[in-house]
């Protein structure tokens, strides 16, 4: 689409050269990974090179690696009653308030087996209340994000770590967001199984990983039959969706640093114009004083209706995304900034602004003069406002 600003990379990113190249190689390729003859072993070949992209990438094991459909699956996977370090098995789940929908969801733990972990107004996991649920009660799976989606807050994952492995319990980490813009350690995370998602680092939709600890027992799979992925995954392998996702991390990883400190220059000067233009109708960046992604800015103006300026956005050639989840044609506010502490008023009214490899400087001002049209239309002059209270 000619002459458009695209700012919403946390939703998905678009397709690196080299992926769709591996991609195009993948799609010629007639043999099934499974199979012993030269076409099959081609195949084969394929799987395992982006395997060991991906597991280099976190400095993990190559067999540990289990490619799924994506984030969501990876998450579903990793979320089953019995997985265990030691000797005792973790029957219980506990989550922190502000993850992805997938994992909220539970994967296959029953609701009345879940906890929920608060956290600060920064949006960070409170670790005195994760404390005070592992303390005295058997062993728990953990799932904790690396970095939030809507809001761009880095958890504080090997914190966690060791307050998990001290309560003899599991650590899933949902990196989905984090991958490909903060460098991070399978080993130095101290977790057990980490999320990750192909399409939010410039590889194709529908595919991602789970990755698996060496010392973690009992993971069953969720999808039964063949025995591919080392029996922890059925079906036949995703070949043209894998070969993308592994160009993707290899091209992405090594021009991280880079990126990520240009970018963050992007979102600085994004961030100065939001509050520019607010100037005394109010206005916050949300967890800004909290560790961040330097990607992303979660901008909320108390009285506008986020997905009225999203829309508003788009009819000037801005692709940006309101804070609160829209599913299915319905507006719910946002989960996180109600976890945050903010009211509905607020947690309704926040843009979410993400940037990627290609964002340029232009395109921040073009938004930032979309923002200057719409912002004194869209708000509310009246200046009682939730955020005053909060
Ligand atoms: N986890 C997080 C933090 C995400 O942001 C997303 C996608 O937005 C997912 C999981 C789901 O990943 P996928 O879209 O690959 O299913």
């Amino acid at each position: 689409m000619a002459d458009r600003v695209y700012l919403d990379w946390n939703a998905t990113t678009p397709l690196r050269a080299e992926a769709r190249a591996a991609i195009a190689a993948a799609l010629e390729l007639v043999g099934n990974p499974s199979s012993i003859h030269a076409e099959g072993r081609a195949a084969r070949g394929m799987v395992e090179q982006a395997r060991a992209a991906v597991a280099a990438a976190i400095g993990a094991e190559a067999r540990s690696v289990v490619f799924t459909s994506g984030g969501t699956e990876a998450n579903t996977l990793a979320l089953m009653p019995g997985l265990r370090i030691g000797s005792q098995p973790a029957e219980r789940l506990v989550i922190s308030a502000i993850e992805h929908a997938s994992v909220l969801a539970g994967g296959r733990f029953a609701s009345e087996h879940i906890d929920t972990v608060r956290v600060t107004r920064e949006g960070v996991v409170d670790l005195d209340h994760l404390r005070s649920l592992l303390a005295g009660r058997p062993p728990a799976l953990v799932s904790v994000m690396l970095a939030n989606n809507e809001t761009g807050a880095l958890q504080p994952v090997t914190d966690i770590g060791g307050i998990v492995h001290a309560a003899g319990g599991v650590l899933h980490v949902d990196a989905v967001q984090a991958f490909g813009k903060i460098p991070f350690n399978f080993n130095d995370l101290g977790t057990d199984l980490v999320s990750l998602s192909a399409h939010k680092i410039g590889g194709p939709k529908g595919v991602g990983a789970l990755v698996l600890g060496a010392n973690l027992a009992g993971l069953a799979p969720l999808l039964r039959g063949g025995g591919q992925e080392l029996g922890r995954r059925a079906g036949t392998e995703n070949v043209a969706g894998i070969a993308g996702f592994g160009a993707a991390v290899a091209a992405a990883i090594p021009a991280m640093a880079a990126d990520m400190s240009r970018i963050e220059k992007l979102r600085n000067r994004l961030e100065t114009g939001l509050r520019q233009t607010q100037g005394s109708e109010g206005g916050i960046v949300i967890a800004e004083s909290a560790p961040r992604l330097a990607n992303t800015t979660l901008f909320a103006v108390p009285g506008l209706r986020a997905e009225t300026a999203v829309i508003g956005f788009d009819l000037a050639g801005i692709a940006v995304s309101s804070g609160s989840a829209c599913s299915s044609g319905k507006v719910r506010s946002s989960h996180v900034l109600e976890a945050m502490g903010f009211g509905p008023e607020l947690a309704q009214s926040a843009i979410r602004i993400s940037l990627g490899w290609s964002s340029s400087e232009t395109d921040i001002d073009r938004c930032l003069e979309a923002w200057r049209k719409l912002a004194g239309n869209l708000t509310k002059r009246d200046h009682e406002t939730e955020l005053e209270r909060f």
